[in-house]
């Protein structure tokens, strides 16, 4: 039991994933946010991994970074953005985590002989975490996303576990959104409701009745699906809400608002009523959906077909759009697409900047590398994150210093110029999982670099996940020769940011700023990179 008394918010999924449970939660806790509630937002994974470090982005989507180094679901970014707050590692875990402790216990003789058991054992830990969350957060609500779909294998393990929390703090306290595809069939796209009543029973057969359903769909719902869909689904018709598909993420909670959900969730859960500050929120949405300018940004990457895998840099770039009043088109390039000169300068010739963003192993780096060549030689904004920084060095090394081969020992163990290496603290580890150089660490900025002016501040925390870093033997090559080291680590070891004096806007940092940029709150390189991009355009 949660030693004070909270509200808890759970929201499930129905029909299929990525029906927008991640969107809904941090929408929900938005709404919340603009009526003054402090909100506590949780994903919980039904997956064996122990978390999300070692899972596939191309696959998985973005493994997301939060500040005190825990590697998390995507949807944690939407959370921190939406609710504009940093989150902990204690607001992701994973059956693999839940598992992991329930066994360490019984090994430890905790269960004093009893038969550990999926009920209570597994259940009791769930709950265990939510409540201690709710404990060490001051939030007033918590928001408790549990992942996947009502009815696939791994889930009853949470859901009867939600069940329980309703039982132990009452139903006053608790409230069930249930977010659930509204399909569309035959050649006429007829609406049917049919899978989200499916899904509802299923929910039902497992003891929750949800309180909000939230119709996920690509028409507008008539008067007379929402009758239907309340009378079948057991959910009072004003609780009907719909989410049809939108471009803008950030419209999402305004739509709600539109709806009434926020008064709804308040009048159910007895929260002191209050109308909503939604000002600073629909203005950004304004300018973002209202922009006087276009730029178009490469992303040079693998697989870039699966943009979820690069979701917080997305975003990032469209922050850094609206803070300019300009729409950030995105131009994809697969690095294995930049082999020779003319294909470089056929996919870069129409772009006003290049991003490279970060990622592990070799296949796909010479594209990169040549990539970065064409900015730093075409005088192209440039902004590289972590490996995007390892590849910039990499490109200065072999065609500014002539360090024929120069490579990240990463990918050319061999190399006689191995300008990016392994850190120190990584020598010895072999463990996989959570064992990078992870979360926030403070960066000391040059003064006199560009970087400096983009933040306006000495020094700043940024969050990290790498094991290779800026090999400080080549140090004395690379300055004086205009690449400067422009954020340094407190004591100096560590090269953290750096640019071209030489270029207009080539910056490049071993962390990823993408990770701390909020809608309401745009990252300075991210702002910077595009005001560099409309420099470029108008100068074309
Ligand atoms: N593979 C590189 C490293 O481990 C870069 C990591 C990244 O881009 N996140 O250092």
């Amino acid at each position: 039991m949660p030693k004070q008394p909270k509200k808890f918010i759970f929201v499930t999924g129905g029909v299929v994933s990525s029906v927008g449970k991640g969107i809904t939660t941090a929408s929900v806790g938005r709404l919340l946010v603009n009526r003054g509630f402090n909100v506590t937002p949780l994903k919980v994974d039904p997956y064996l991994n122990v978390d999300a470090g070692t899972m596939n982005p191309y696959q998985h989507g973005e493994v997301f970074v939060t500040h005190d180094g825990a590697e998390t679901d995507l949807d944690l970014g939407h959370y921190e953005r939406f609710i504009g707050k940093d989150l902990n590692r204690e607001s992701n875990f994973t059956t693999g985590s839940v598992y992991g402790a329930v066994i360490a216990k019984e090994r430890r003789g905790e269960y004093l002989g009893k038969t550990v058991q999926l009920i209570p054992h597994i259940t009791d830990e769930i709950k265990n975490r939510i409540y201690m969350l709710a404990d060490d957060s001051d939030a007033d609500v918590m928001i408790t996303e549990i992942g996947g779909t009502i009815g696939d294998f791994e889930t009853p393990p949470f859901t009867e576990a939600i069940r329980q929390v309703r039982l132990d703090v009452g139903k006053e306290n608790t409230l069930f959104i249930h977010v659930s595809l509204i399909a569309y069939v035959g050649p006429w796209g007829e609406t049917k409701t049919k899978p989200t009543q499916h899904s509802v029973r299923a929910l039902m057969g497992i003891g929750i009745v949800p309180d909000i359903l939230i119709c996920r769909s690509k028409e507008a719902l008539t008067e007379e699906h929402k009758d239907k869909i309340s009378l079948f689904c057991s959910v009072p018709r004003e609780a009907v809400i719909e989410a049809r598909d939108t471009k803008e993420i950030y419209d999402i909670p305004l739509i709600f608002e539109r709806q009434g959900l926020a008064n709804l969730i308040i009048k159910r859960l007895g929260l002191p009523d209050s109308s909503p500050d939604t000002a600073q929120w629909s203005s950004m949405v304004k300018k973002i959906k209202n922009p006087k300018e276009t730029v178009v940004i490469a992303i040079v990457g693998k697989y870039t077909e699966h943009g979820d895998a690069y979701m917080s840099i997305t975003e990032a770039l469209k922050h850094g759009g609206a803070a300019n009043e300009t729409c950030v088109e995105i131009k994809w390039i697969e690095s294995d697409d930049l082999q020779d000169e003319s294909n470089i300068r056929d996919n870069l010739r129409d772009v006003h900047g290049l991003l490279v963003p970060g990622g592990f192993g070799y296949r796909g780096i010479e594209g990169k590398i040549n990539a970065v060549k064409y900015t730093r030689e075409n005088k192209l904004p440039y902004l590289g994150l972590c490996l995007g920084m390892q590849c910039a060095t990499i490109e200065f090394a072999r065609n500014v210093l002539g360090m024929e081969k120069a490579n990240s020992s990463e990918f050319d163990p061999q190399t006689p110029y191995p300008v990016i290496h392994l850190m120190a603290e990584q020598e010895e580890i072999e463990d996989m999982g959570g064992t990078m150089r992870l979360g926030t660490y403070l960066c000391v900025l040059d003064n006199q670099s560009k970087s400096y002016k983009e933040y306006g501040i000495d020094s700043v925390g940024e969050r990290h996940r790498h094991r290779f870093e800026f090999n400080n033997k080549y140090r004395d090559d690379f300055t004086s020769n205009g690449f400067r080291l422009s954020g340094l680590s407190p004591d100096g070891q560590l090269v953290e940011l750096i640019e071209l004096d030489d270029h207009p806007w080539f910056i490049a940092s071993q962390f990823h700023p993408e990770f701390r940029s909020k809608p309401l709150h745009p990252h300075p390189l991210f702002r910077g990179f595009i005001a560099a991009a409309l420099r470029q355009k108008a100068n074309k």
